[in-house]
């Protein structure tokens, strides 16, 4: 079976939170850009848009489905770096955004 495409994807950067802990923002010595991201309570941050009534990291570039980017990849926070092409969290973004489970 052919592997899920992220480059022509982008579902899970726009279907829910990406909160993460503050220690991953450039300020506190992380790699995030403090001006992507939202505090959200204590130690919690956020990034910006993905809490949106129809959520949208500010960091994705392109087209949900066709052809995106993620403008901060190598310093993405360690929510999208964990999540896994093919699982059940990536599946489930695919289906809000009315993408197949397998790629074509
Ligand atoms: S939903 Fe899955 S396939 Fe789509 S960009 Fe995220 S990890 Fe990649
Ligand atoms: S930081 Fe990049 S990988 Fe993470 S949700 Fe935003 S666009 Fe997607």
């Amino acid at each position: 079976m052919t592997e899920l495409d992220c480059t022509r994807c982008g579902a899970c950067c726009a279907a829910w939170r990406v909160d993460f802990h503050v220690s991953g923002c450039s300020a506190a010595g992380g790699s995030v850009p403090d001006g992507l991201v939202e505090p959200v309570r204590g130690d919690t941050v956020r990034m910006r848009g993905t809490d949106h009534a129809s959520p949208r990291c500010a960091a994705l570039q392109g087209a949900i489905g066709q052809s995106v980017r993620c403008a901060i990849y190598a310093w993405r926070p360690s929510p999208c770096v964990e999540l896994q092409p093919g699982s059940d969290a990536c599946l489930r973004a695919r289906r809000r955004h009315g993408l197949p489970a397998v790629a074509d």
